[in-house]
């Protein structure tokens, strides 16, 4: 019969015989040089999913009284700040979620939704996402490291005064995605600028018969308070390492890059048009959105701007199916949280590629997403 003394003896001298021979895994530490290229790999606890329910819709006011929630629980990990006011005066928040105690060299990307503000999804997506990365910072290494690299900049509603009346227009009837500087206002473009009739009507749309319809971009580019809003913060991340660029909308279930133009600004460089189709194809294998559909065409779009400008890889991000699509007759909103699930590889691909991203490099790096993530489609 051992004593106890001898079993604790014992024990230690097992333990360095062991650690000596590597049969005792500890975890990694992380070095400043390679996290992009590790992440995965440090993948420890599972990450959970937000406890939403499929009533938890967010209008503006419910969207801000969130992000006010969430600086105050999270005040290390987020900065709440306005990017400016809408046509009525409401204010466009914006959140940049990091880890501020992190001296590590990081990229900035920004994650936008309701530019039209009847698609309630895409805001709601921005909101699961900044919850998703809030909860498992410190318990999930991968989404700690992510916080350590990376400036996520989220906008969840661009355009609160058409989220509040759930319009697609703002409060001038003018269609923010059709009023930024690139092909502006061309009608095969879809889009006419028209702005207020006599500075007070308006004229949201016009639809034509055969052609189809046209939506109205404004008189000029960047006429809307909204959409200057947008420009400027797209601007302050171009020195800052800029990464890439998401455009949230709902509801034709795809994931689309430049160019939505009828004609391209200039010609993508084969690089990128490589790094384009690794996201894609990494996307259509990994969740339920693809890009193989074929693209409609819309003159004067956030996404195109952005890429003409700053040439970072820019996206058009279509949650829900067409099942949803208004056109189509649907226009519903319903099973809010399986929604948000379908969207969360897409956006954790991409923020785990940040770095890649950056450089016009093919993303390697894999998401790992909670249990039930991606879930079984609807359709
Ligand atoms: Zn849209």
């Amino acid at each position: 019969m051992k004593t106890v003394s001898q079993k604790i003896w014992y024990s230690l001298i097992i333990f360095i015989l062991l650690s000596c021979t590597g049969c005792i895994e500890t975890e990694p530490t992380p070095s400043l040089t390679d996290v992009d290229s590790r992440l995965t790999a440090w993948y420890n606890i599972p990450s959970i999913l937000p406890l939403w329910t499929d009533e938890n819709y967010h209008d503006y006011y419910a969207t801000m009284s969130a992000l006010y929630d969430y600086q105050t629980r999270y005040d290390h990990l987020i900065d709440l700040f306005s990017i400016g006011t809408s046509v009525s005066g409401k204010t466009i928040w914006c959140i940049k979620l990091t880890n501020e105690a992190s001296s590590q060299t990081k990229t900035s990307c920004l994650i936008d939704g309701c530019i039209h503000g009847s698609e309630w999804e895409s805001g709601e997506a921005c909101l699961y996402l900044a919850e998703y990365l809030l909860i498992n910072f410190a318990q999930n290494t991968t989404i700690s490291m992510l916080l350590n690299t990376t400036n996520v900049y989220i906008l969840p509603i661009v355009n609160p005064d058409g989220r509040q009346k759930d319009y697609r227009y703002n409060d001038n009837g003018i269609d923010l995605n059709r009023n930024f500087n690139v092909h502006f206002g061309r009608l095969r473009g879809h889009s006419i600028p028209l702005g207020k009739l006599f500075g007070r009507i308006q004229i949201p749309r016009i639809d034509i018969p055969i052609f189809g319809f046209l939506t109205n971009s404004g008189r000029r580019p960047f006429s809307e308070p909204e959409s200057r809003a947008l420009r400027d913060i797209m601007k302050d991340l171009s020195s800052q390492r800029f990464s890439f660029y998401i455009n949230c909308h709902t509801a034709t279930h795809q994931i689309l890059y430049p160019w939505s133009t009828f004609k391209p600004i200039f010609t993508i460089s084969s690089q990128q048009n490589a790094v384009f189709t690794a996201v894609t194809s990494w996307i259509t294998k990994n969740s339920e959105y693809d890009s193989t559909k074929l693209g409609y065409k819309a003159s004067g779009t956030a996404m195109d701007w952005c890429f003409m400008k700053y040439e970072v890889p820019c996206f058009t991000f279509e949650i829900l199916s067409e099942e949803y699509e208004p056109r189509s007759g649907g226009g519903r909103h319903d099973n809010l949280v399986h929604w948000m699930k379908t969207t969360l590889p897409v956006f954790m691909f991409l923020l785990m590629n940040s770095e890649s991203l950056h450089k016009w490099e093919i993303p390697l790096n894999k998401p790992l997403v909670p249990k039930g993530v991606p879930p079984v489609p609807l359709y």
